[in-house]
């Protein structure tokens, strides 16, 4: 038997009622804010990851699934190509190819989609998984740079979560400095991993040596102490970058969005300058970040584009939606009513009933002719149906029909003009009710 590969699965029913409800939340959300939707190719040029997430960086290193696209005529090139493992390299990819920026308009995007990367699957960490993501960018003069932007995605998060439902996160947030105070932050690192690395994981005396920085994302336990001595980035901060922190951190006390400065936290990207931030969420265990995200100032000029500040974030969707299933019933798949076709040639008749049900907008299940009476209420409980409509010889003849409410059992006869109004209208689970009978016809 063929399965799914190792850290892929599939999202069943009804799981996927969940996903879709999140998403479509998260794009109210996104309109909201005025971000529009952008897609990208799932994979890109593998030069474009190496340069805009960083040769250093445990994605580029070790997670990347790449492979070469072999040329296939004389004139083409063979080239290596890699499953896209995160989204901000290629939407920032596009803002310069398309020329985005040259309206001078903020760029606000968001995307939703599969991400790759090859890690040793585990809960709430997949080979494909889901991001849901937005990034702002723009020239400098269209205020991309504003610390008022950090704030506004970082509020936009709050409100998000809060409105797919989930409670009880942390948001961390941080100042990685930039190009120009974070060299001297690089040397004092160094200069102090140079009396303790020998003492630490192979990969950080690596990184000693080539980014140190990154070493504050190591998560090998004996590490921990020996990292949590390290000089702090936020005692280098230049007074520029010092000033944005101070002042993205000033509007989130104005609105109200509770936050922890940890200094440890760089991310685990290379590009990322001044404001980092992550949401975390208890019930995850070991992978217990939600979400993370920072600003990347540098990042289209390091991919040869016009000077472009921007902002963004990523949230993993399968996490997410693990936090969420954590603390809220699953879903349950329902319909309106099941339309019962019973007796010979009422198959058509049925899914003409069932044709213009769900023309006015009802959820609703077609039968069929073979099954008796019995099987036909079975199909229907089974499919969650609020109502089963049979259609036998007699109802055809009348054109009227019984509707059985499976509730309650309450059953009346409906004239075919008024079974939409009816099931519409009957039997709908009132808030914290009960539900209402079918004798409530008015
Ligand atoms: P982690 O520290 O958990 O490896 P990361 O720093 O690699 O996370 P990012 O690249 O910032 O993660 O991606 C943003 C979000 O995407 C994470 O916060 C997480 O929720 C989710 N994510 C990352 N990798 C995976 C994965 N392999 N499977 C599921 N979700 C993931
Ligand atoms: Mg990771």
């Amino acid at each position: 038997m063929i399965k799914a590969v190792r850290g892929t699965r599939d999202l069943l029913p009804p799981d996927t009622e969940t996903w879709n409800r999140v998403e479509a939340k998260v794009r109210d959300v996104f309109e909201r804010y005025n971000f529009h939707e952008i897609r990208t190719p799932v994979f890109e040029d593998t030069a474009l990851f190496a340069r805009g997430v960083g040769e250093e960086t445990d994605i580029v290193s070790k997670e990347m699934f790449t492979w070469e696209d072999k040329a296939r005529a004389q004139s083409e090139k063979s080239q290596q190509l890699t499953l896209r493992p995160e989204n901000t390299a290629g939407v920032v990819r596009a803002y310069i190819e398309h020329k985005l920026g040259q309206s001078g308009a903020l760029q606000k995007l968001y995307y939703i989609g599969p991400q790759f990367r090859r890690e040793r699957p585990q809960k709430g960490r997949y080979r494909q998984f889901f991001q849901i993501g937005a990034e702002v960018i723009g020239p400098p003069t269209s205020g991309s740079e504003s610390p008022s932007r950090d704030a506004e995605i970082i509020e936009m998060l709050a409100t998000l979560l809060e409105d797919v439902g989930l409670t009880g996160w942390t948001l961390f947030i941080n100042s990685v400095g930039d190009a120009n105070c974070r060299p001297a932050y690089n040397e004092a690192l160094r200069v102090a991993l140079a009396t303790v690395k020998d003492r630490m994981c192979g990969d950080c005396q690596r990184r000693a040596e080539t980014n140190p920085l990154r070493v504050l994302d190591c998560k090998v336990p004996e590490d921990q102490p020996i990292i949590d001595a390290l000089p702090k980035i936020g005692d280098y901060l230049d007074d520029a970058c010092r000033a944005h922190f101070t002042a993205v951190r000033a509007m989130l006390d104005k609105v109200g969005v509770p936050y922890t400065v940890n200094p440890r936290m760089v991310r685990g990207l290379d590009y990322y300058t001044r404001t980092t931030f992550e949401f975390t969420h208890g019930e995850l265990g070991a992978q217990s970040a939600v979400l993370g995200g920072g600003r990347y100032d540098g990042l289209s000029e390091a991919l040869d584009g016009p000077k472009a500040p921007g902002i963004g974030f990523a949230i993993g969707e399968d996490r997410l939606i693990m936090a969420l299933q954590a603390s809220q019933p699953a879903a349950v798949l329902t319909i309106d009513a099941y339309v019962a076709p019973l007796g010979p040639n009422t198959n058509a008749e049925a899914l003409g009933i069932c044709r213009k049900l769900r023309r006015q907008g009802l959820k609703v299940e077609l039968g069929d002719e073979s099954f008796r009476l019995k099987k036909s209420f079975e199909a229907a409980e089974r499919a969650g149906a609020r109502f089963i409509v049979i259609c036998g010889e007699n109802e055809v003849t009348n054109n009227e029909f019984s509707v059985k409410h499976l509730a309650t059992g309450e059953q009346v006869s409906v004239a075919r003009a008024e079974l939409a109004i009816y099931i519409r209208n009957h039997g709908v689970k009132k808030p914290g009710g009960e539900h209402t009978a079918p004798d409530d016809l008015q």
